[in-house]
């Protein structure tokens, strides 16, 4: 196993443990992300993914261990400086409210906003362009709570890249979106991370969409991390039948080299 620590990391996280109450949800992981990559992180059901995000998100605090953003603790900064640094697309539930899709990506700039949170020509332009990215233009004037669930996620996802932040954390973004939407969110996060080199950790559901987009793949197991590398280098059949007792063949595509993974039915 290999820690996956190593260069001059953006995000460093340490020896983290949580837990809900009795429940440990993570037991001392250490992951490391840096500057222009994606960290696929991906585990059966349970495995504390959500839960890694929600701390590294500053919004659980650790039990034990700690999460370096920039070199500096996560829970020193306040808010409005950490929407600055990092933006957060959650897993995907039911959104309420009576916020319009605009309203609702504008709050992406919430950090950035003057006097009495009235919007700069910058905020708007900002919004405007995160939601024309996610293909939620058309629906900028719907209530969030009547769009469907992938329609619902975009707008998350619009919302974190209204924030303009060189941090992104996903939880499973793909989920309720159909083909062509995972398809467009996955292009359009690697056309963002190359041109703008971010920094993103993403939990992923799907293994060969993390096979296709990831940098490196870190594999939590019950709280633990399990192993940490390259697609190819985490994603072997011996892995996936161990973590998910599922029986898998792996393979190279033909064209691109990618290394992908099939089960076997
Ligand atoms: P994943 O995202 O990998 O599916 P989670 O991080 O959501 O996993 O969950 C990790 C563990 O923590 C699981 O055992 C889950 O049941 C537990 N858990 C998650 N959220 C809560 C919560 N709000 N209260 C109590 N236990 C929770
Ligand atoms: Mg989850």
């Amino acid at each position: 196993m290999r820690s996956g620590n190593q260069g001059n990391p953006v995000l460093d996280i340490r020896s983290l443990s949580a837990a809900y109450g009795e429940v440990t949800a993570l037991d001392r992981v250490s992951i490391s992300v840096n500057r222009g990559e994606i960290l696929g992180l991906i585990g059966p059901n349970g495995a504390g993914k959500s839960t890694l995000i929600r701390v590294v998100s500053g919004i659980l605090k650790a039990k034990a261990g700690e999460v370096l953003l920039n070199k500096q603790n996560i829970t020193s900064y306040t808010p409005s400086q950490r929407a600055r640094v990092l933006a957060v697309v959650p897993q995907a539930r039911q959104l309420g409210g009576a916020f319009s899709v605009e309203q609702a990506v504008l709050l992406g700039r919430t950090a950035y906003l003057g006097f009495l949170g009235k919007p700069s020509k910058l905020d708007l332009e900002k919004t405007y362009w995160a939601m024309e990215q996610t293909e939620v233009t058309h629906l900028s004037e719907r209530k969030l709570a009547e769009i469907s669930g992938g329609e619902q996620q975009r707008v998350l996802l619009a919302r974190a890249l209204a924030q303009d932040t060189p941090v992104l954390l996903l939880d499973e973004p793909t989920n309720h979106l159909d083909l062509k939407y995972q398809v467009n969110l996955l292009t359009l996060l690697k056309s963002l991370v190359n041109k703008q080199n971010l920094t993103v950790l993403m939990a992923m559901h799907d293994l060969n969409q993390v096979s296709g987009t990831a940098d490196r793949v870190a594999l939590l197991v019950d709280g633990c991390l399990h192993s940490i590398g390259k697609p190819e280098e985490v994603l072997t059949p011996e892995n996936i039948n161990e973590t998910y007792q599922t029986k898998v063949e792996s393979f190279n595509h033909p064209r691109t080299g990618k290394h992908y993974i099939f089960p076997m039915m």
